[in-house]
């Protein structure tokens, strides 16, 4: 599609207030994903990808999680079959924020294995990146947050104390 494209479907999905409106957003976004998702071009699957992406943050928006969760799960892969694993890993981030705020830990924890997956595909075993994923997945592990964890200093439970201030400070 051309960039116009693009920019006008956003600015459709901000334009879309009442139910008939969303109706006709979600109805265009399909018909993309119809035409493109098995589609052999890079430029197809591209489209396909960005597609369902929206249609995950319109399903979300519309409180439909499943629906969500679905779309979100076909951008990933279609962003992964396209060689664009990065997309795939923000994408997979954005999944286990949306689930573990449903209480499903477990499969948010698949999705953050996902991602150091994702990263290590794209930038190799030993990147910034995938220690970085490594760490969120760990704190995740431990305490069933989301935080960007490899910005913390100081963490109980990842034994993180960069500023070596032990572990007794927090309740004095
Ligand atoms: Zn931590």
């Amino acid at each position: 599609m051309q960039t116009e494209t693009y920019i006008l479907l956003h600015r459709m999905i901000d334009a879309a207030t009442t139910e008939h409106d969303v109706k006709i957003v979600l109805r265009r976004f399909h018909e993309i994903v119809d035409t493109k998702r098995d589609g052999t071009t890079k430029e197809d699957l591209f489209d396909a990808a960005w597609a369902f992406c929206c249609l995950g943050g319109l399903y979300t928006s519309l409180g439909e999680p499943l629906l969500a969760e679905w779309s979100y799960l076909e951008s990933i892969r279609l962003f992964d079959k396209n060689d664009m694993a990065t997309n795939a890993a923000t994408l997979s981030v954005s999944l286990a924020k949306l689930l573990a705020a449903q209480g499903r830990l477990v499969d948010a924890e698949t999705q953050l294995k996902q991602n150091v997956e994702y990263l290590m595909k794209q930038w190799g075993i030993n990147s910034n990146q995938v220690y970085s994923a490594e760490e969120e997945l760990k704190h995740f592990q431990r305490t069933g947050e989301i935080i960007n964890a490899c910005q913390h200093v100081w963490c109980r439970a990842c034994d993180v104390d960069d500023y070596g201030v032990g572990f007794d400070a927090e309740g004095r």
